[in-house]
């Protein structure tokens, strides 16, 4: 296969990595670039997890059973609508699989998560963009999707958009469904859901075929390192997982670790009030234009964004520069603990007045 169109994911650097060539003990660096918890698993994740470790010799249990029961219940949907998968990335692949035929279109946002059109392209499928301006605001509208919508099969929503910060109501997307033709199938990703102080696109689902809703334990359940995350599809799609996901889509060890986060509502509670802190300090204390953010990072506009992200890095923190996003004037920095995000603001303060 002719892999020349196909580009590599980029993913951040770690923690270790950074200080290595920086000659930093990785305890002083603070990394604010992927969108992480800076608090970690819940301590009932870990224990779960832990717990189940000696069992790492067995499959796992048939369909993920009380996961996916656990998560139907917490949407109010069936448990067959739950399409488990190896962090969102790997649901998105779920869809790709299911929906697209060779030729077939997505389209996606621009600037965006990379993801989207990979995904489509390693199953064969191409890629459309809709484009949201800066001078605009990175403003998430129905008329933005659908000036640009040529009957593609899958319309990509980020909710909150990774990187600027945005939502689309539901209203919104409510319109982008009933516009576009009933081939087509709207996903709104939600993998910041948790930090939005707004309802889910997944109570559509109670009346829709043509939507369908992403969520991650990545972010505010702070367990990125094991993968798993979830498509919500309408109920007729039930049987199409079966016929698409790779045998045993989640560890069970993530899937313990999952069903134990699901419980600890305070560790929850603390990430998503901590982030919602963070975006404000950010707002009213970084000497740099920002966007009004409604997950767990605030994109900042910064002039060569990759001398910044340089210069700051060499001072101990690490941001998120966005010109692979096709904004080489911006940062993204993501919401860390009270001492973390407000050293990230007083060194890129520093950095930016030098
Ligand atoms: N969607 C968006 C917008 C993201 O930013 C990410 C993570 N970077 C994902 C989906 C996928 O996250 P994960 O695979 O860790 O669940």
């Amino acid at each position: 296969r002719d892999l020349s169109a196909h580009v590599a994911y980029q993913a951040g650097r770690g923690i270790e990595e950074v200080a290595r060539e920086l000659g930093f003990d990785p305890d002083d660096l603070v990394k604010l670039a992927s969108n992480e918890n800076p608090f970690g698993p819940s301590p009932a994740a870990v224990d779960a997890i832990r717990n189940g470790a000696g069992n790492a010799s067995s499959y796992p249990k048939a369909s993920h059973t009380d996961l996916t029961a656990r998560l139907a219940e917490r949407w109010n949907v069936e448990p067959a609508q739950i399409w488990l998968a190896n962090g969102g990335d790997g649901a998105l692949d779920y869809l790709s699989r299911a929906m697209l035929e060779p030729g077939d279109e997505v389209l996606v946002p621009t600037p965006g998560f990379a993801y989207y059109g990979m995904s489509a392209r390693y199953h064969h499928g191409e890629v459309s963009e809709y484009s949201l301006s800066k001078d605009d605001g990175f403003e998430l509208t129905a008329d933005a999707v659908l000036s640009a919508y040529d009957n593609e099969r899958i319309v990509y929503l980020t909710s909150p958009h990774n990187p600027s910060g945005g939502m689309f109501s539901l209203d919104a997307v409510e319109t982008i469904a009933d516009e576009t033709d009933e081939r087509t199938l709207v996903v709104v990703d939600e993998a910041y859901g948790e930090y939005a102080d707004a309802p889910s696109a997944i109570e559509l689902l109670d009346d829709r075929d043509d939507v369908a809703v992403l969520r991650t334990f990545s972010k505010a359940f702070g367990l990125a390192g094991v993968r798993l995350g979830y498509a919500v599809v309408p109920d007729d799609w039930a049987d199409a997982y079966a016929r698409v996901n790779t045998p045993f889509a989640a560890s069970e060890l993530a899937c313990r670790g999952g069903l134990a986060a699901l419980t600890d509502d305070e560790h929850v509670e603390k990430s998503v009030e901590t982030a919602r802190w963070a975006r404000e300090y950010i707002y009213e204390n970084l000497d740099a234009p920002t966007w009004e953010s409604h997950g767990n990072f605030v994109l900042a506009e910064v002039g060569n964004a990759s001398e910044v992200t340089e210069a700051v890095q060499e001072r101990g923190v690490i941001l998120r520069d966005c010109t692979s996003f096709g904004l080489p004037e911006c940062v993204r920095i993501t919401c860390g603990t009270e001492d973390e995000t407000k050293r990230a603001v007083r060194e890129l303060n520093e950095v930016l007045s030098s």
